[in-house]
This record gives structure tokens, C-alpha cells and sequence, in this order.
């Protein structure tokens, strides 16, 4: 059993080194290749990526995945090695079951989209893409069909990020969350715009770049198996447990974009950085669902990041940092700013009160479309009228409406969406968690001290990779299953005391 189970697991290292190569190239093009390199960096990562799901989907992964059935059943759950098993198993599993043909076809019609896409949106027009958006969604419906048995028709793009998830869950949630939302969303957009003009001056790139890794080094993002760059649309990646990079974009007009989003990247790397080193190379070593890796960003982004704990002790180096730009602007003013709430067009702008709704309005699109019940031609005006009914102003354009997202141009309708708003939710419950066992958390947070956190992080959540479902790792980490009360408890509290909430 050991010699195949050693086996199994240099097939899989060989199939993950692959992939890591291919992530490499993606970093690469995404931070300094030299444009010229673009056709045939395009073709070397084809192949590697073809050269990697070839082994992965490999028959004798499959053989020696049966043969060693017995052994996974004679551990327990909890083993590392019947994790292995069982998660290399859903993997093989959901690979071999999308023909290799398929995925071919999708993955050039998706970059020929694409490439249409980048034209169509800042040309604001929509029908030039509607051909191409009504053919992903044929083989988005192809693509749930090769897993036949589902409840909802989105089930199975569902769990390709969200495993443990079903369309009814995500429904339920986003249902209840939404009830508790939407009067605060109109409490708060009644009141006053806060005034955010002192975010919106000139901060040099190279000031901007090295205060926001020095708090990413401060929250425990560890430089020695990792390192920021500059790139157009930031991103974390890891090619191994030792080399896990962010990367970052600055606008000198703006201190809020580089400053949150480093914040944001850096939360997905502590989890990616937190994984038991000898997990390396293995099916486990990687976070477990999207939803959770969204939680992570947003509790060291949000809960963290834009607190008021965080800047008592943060404010005065950023203003040691920008004399003339921040010297004469209080605490208060600045932390107002940050959390400015308004009813605004683009999701990746919305502020932590509205964002959900954004999300929401995409996921009902997208069970919509998958069950049949919208058709791709009547998309622009199904986003008009439910803009307007959710947010209360009405998109001027597609540009800022139906074509701002790259999700549906690049990849499959379903599944693209729902675990930003999940990990919104997780984040606080992970975070409320993490308080209850140590009720110095927020106190530290005021002295620039996030050990006890990141170490509760560490311990309960991201040491164990993806060997616990997202439903398993939720209940086993809080004690109890995903619940919206402590994040509908965090953004109460929060924005009672920036603005009035009626009660
Ligand atoms: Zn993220």
C-alpha cells in the first residue's frame, strides 16, 4: 500500500510542478513581460497547462486511486493521508469527468471572448459580445451536464470554487443577508456623503508601495517566501508553499487603491503562507474554497484594515509618511473616508455595506440565465431594472453595467460570484471567533500587534490547506455552521458609530 500510495503521490507532485510553471509564466505576463512576448507566451502556457491536466487526469491516477480505496477506509477522517486520498480523488474525479475536447473548445472560444470583451466595454457595446455571451452559456449548461444528478443546474459550477455549496444554500443565505441589508443600505445612503477628498491627492507610488508592505509584514507576511510587484489587476499566486507573491497596482491620485488591495492580497497569502509546510506539494496544500480565501482578504482587508483600532496606531505613521498631504487631517475624517458608503455603479469599488448587493444581483443573474429563465438578449435591461430597484440609480450605459465584469467574458456563467459574498460573511465569523477565544484582539490591533489573531488563524483555519470542506472547516474553527450574525453584528456596531442607523 505505502509503495502505491508514495506512487500516487509523485504523480500528483509531477502534475502540480507543471501547474506552478504555468502559474510562474502568469506572473510573469501579468507583472514584466515585455509585450512582444504575448503570442508566444500564450502558446508556452497552453502547453503547459495541457501538459499538466494530461497527467492529472492520467488513467493510472485514476487505478491507483481505486487500489488504494482500502487503505484511505482503514484511516481516519482526519489522517492526512485519507485527506490526500479523499481530495485527490473529487479532483480526478471532476477532471476526467469534462472531456479534454470540451475543455479545448471552451478555452479557446473563452479567449476569443475575452479578446472581444476588452473592445466591446469601453466601446459600450454589448451586442458585439452578445454572440459570444450566448455561446458561454450553451457550454455552461454542457459543462453542469457532464455531472449529472444535480439539484440546480448551477450545483456543479457552484462547487468548482465553492465545493460543499449548493445554489439552494447560497440562496438561502443571500436571502436572509439580504433582508438585513437593505435597510441599512438605505439608513446609511440617506445620510450625508462622507467627505473622502484627503484620499483623493497626490501620493507618490514608491511611499505608497513600501507603507503597505510594511503592514503586510506587520500583519505576518513573511518576505522570505514572498515579495510584491506592480501589475495592471492585483492578484496573489504561489508556486510553492515557500514562494508566495502579491502583487499590487498604485494610483498617485488615490491612496485607497494600493493601500486596501496590498491589504486584500496580503490576507490571501497568510492563508496560502500558513499551510503545514510538509503538505507541500500535495493536493491539500491550497486553500479550500474560494468563500474562505475571499474571507481571509476581507477580514485583514475590512475587519482589520479599515478599522479604527488599526489606524490609532497606523494613522500617525501615515501622516509621518505624507506630512502635507495627511498632517492636518484628523483620525476621525481619515477613518470616515476609508468607510465611505455610497449607492455606486462598479462592484470592485463598492464600499463593505454595499458590495453585497452587487454580488447578489450578479448570482440571481447567473441561476437565472443557467435555468433558462433570462435570455443573454435581455440581460442589459434585467440589469437596469434590478440596479435601480436594489441601489436606487440606473446604470447610464452597459460599460458600467453588464459588460464591467471580466468573469462572464473569460469563463463559464455560475459559480463566478457567490464566494466574494461568502467570504464576507466567513471573514467575520472566522474573525468573532478568533475574539471570543481572545478577547485581547482588538486591544492588540490598537498597539500594532497582530500575532494572536494570525496564530488563531494559523492554528484553526490555515494550517489544515484544503483538507476540511469549506462546511467542515467553518463549523470546526467557530463551532457552529456559516451564520450571517456576526457579520450583520460587525457592520452594525461599525456603522452605528459613522452614521445613523435608526435604532
Ligand atoms: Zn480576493
Amino acid at each position: 500500500m505505502q509503495s502505491k500510495f508514495q506512487q500516487l503521490k509523485a504523480r500528483l507532485l509531477e502534475a502540480n510542478d507543471i501547474s506552478s510553471a504555468a502559474g510562474l509564466l502568469y506572473w510573469d505576463q501579468s507583472t514584466y513581460m515585455p509585450p512582444g512576448g504575448a503570442a508566444a507566451r500564450a502558446r508556452q502556457s497552453a502547453t503547459l497547462r495541457r501538459l499538466a491536466h494530461e497527467k492529472f487526469t492520467d488513467p493510472e491516477i485514476g487505478r491507483l486511486l481505486d487500489s488504494l480505496q482500502p487503505y484511505e477506509k482503514s484511516l481516519g477522517y482526519d489522517s492526512d493521508d485519507a485527506s490526500l486520498l479523499r481530495v485527490a480523488r473529487r479532483g480526478y474525479e471532476r477532471a476526467t469527468k469534462i472531456p479534454a475536447k470540451f475543455m479545448a473548445e471552451v478555452t479557446n472560444h473563452t479567449s476569443e471572448s475575452y479578446q472581444v470583451w476588452t473592445e466591446a466595454r469601453p466601446a459600450n457595446d454589448f451586442e458585439r459580445v452578445r454572440p459570444y455571451l450566448e455561446k458561454t452559456l450553451a457550454y455552461s449548461r454542457q459543462a453542469a451536464d457532464f455531472f449529472p444528478g444535480y439539484e440546480h443546474i448551477a450545483d456543479p459550477l457552484i462547487e468548482s470554487s465553492d465545493y460543499g455549496m449548493k445554489a439552494t444554500d447560497v440562496r438561502n443565505v443571500f436571502a436572509e443577508l439580504r433582508q438585513e441589508l437593505v435597510p441599512i443600505v438605505s439608513a446609511v445612503t440617506s445620510q450625508a456623503l462622507a467627505d473622502d477628498s484627503c484620499l483623493h491627492q497626490h501620493f507618490p507610488e514608491e511611499k505608497q508601495l513600501a507603507f503597505g508592505l510594511e503592514v503586510a509584514q506587520k500583519f505576518g507576511y513573511d518576505l522570505n517566501r514572498g515579495r510584491q510587484d506592480k501589475t495592471h489587476h492585483p492578484f496573489m499566486t504561489k508556486f510553492s508553499l515557500g514562494d508566495v507573491r502579491i502583487t499590487t497596482r498604485t494610483k498617485e491620485n488615490f491612496l485607497g487603491d494600493a493601500l486596501f488591495s496590498t491589504l486584500h492580497e496580503t490576507g490571501h497569502a497568510l492563508y496560502e503562507q500558513g499551510i503545514r509546510m510538509d503538505l507541500e506539494g500535495t493536493p491539500l496544500a491550497g486553500g479550500t474554497s474560494s468563500g474562505v480565501h475571499e474571507s481571509q482578504s476581507r477580514l485583514w482587508e475590512n475587519i482589520v484594515g479599515r478599522s479604527r483600532g488599526f489606524w490609532e496606531h497606523f494613522y500617525p505613521q501615515l501622516q509621518a509618511v505624507f506630512p502635507e498631504q495627511l498632517g492636518s487631517v484628523p483620525l476621525d475624517a481619515f477613518h470616515r473616508a476609508i468607510n465611505k458608503v455610497e449607492r455606486s455603479l462598479i462592484r470592485t469599488n463598492a464600499d463593505e455595506v454595499t458590495y453585497n448587493l452587487h454580488v447578489m444581483l450578479r448570482f440571481d443573474f447567473e441561476l437565472a440565465l443557467l435555468e433558462g429563465n433570462l435570455e443573454i438578449r435581455d440581460l442589459p435591461d434585467a440589469w437596469r431594472e434590478r440596479f435601480e430597484a436594489d441601489f436606487g440609480i440606473v446604470p447610464p450605459d452597459n460599460k458600467d453595467g453588464v459588460l464591467q465584469d471580466v468573469h462572464w467574458y473569460f469563463g463559464l456563467i455560475g459559480g463566478s460570484f457567490q464566494g466574494y459574498t461568502l467570504g464576507n460573511i466567513l471573514g467575520a465569523q472566522f474573525f468573532s471567533a478568533a475574539r471570543e477565544a481572545h478577547p485581547e484582539i482588538p486591544s492588540e490591533i490598537e498597539n500594532g500587534e497582530f500575532s494572536t489573531l494570525h496564530d488563531w488563524l494559523r492554528g484553526n483555519l490555515y494550517q489544515h490547506g484544503s483538507k476540511y470542506t469549506a462546511p467542515e472547516i467553518v463549523q470546526r474553527a467557530t463551532g457552529s455552521p456559516l451564520s450571517i450574525e456576526p457579520y450583520m453584528a460587525y457592520l452594525r456596531t461599525k456603522y452605528s458609530e459613522l452614521y445613523d442607523l435608526g435604532n
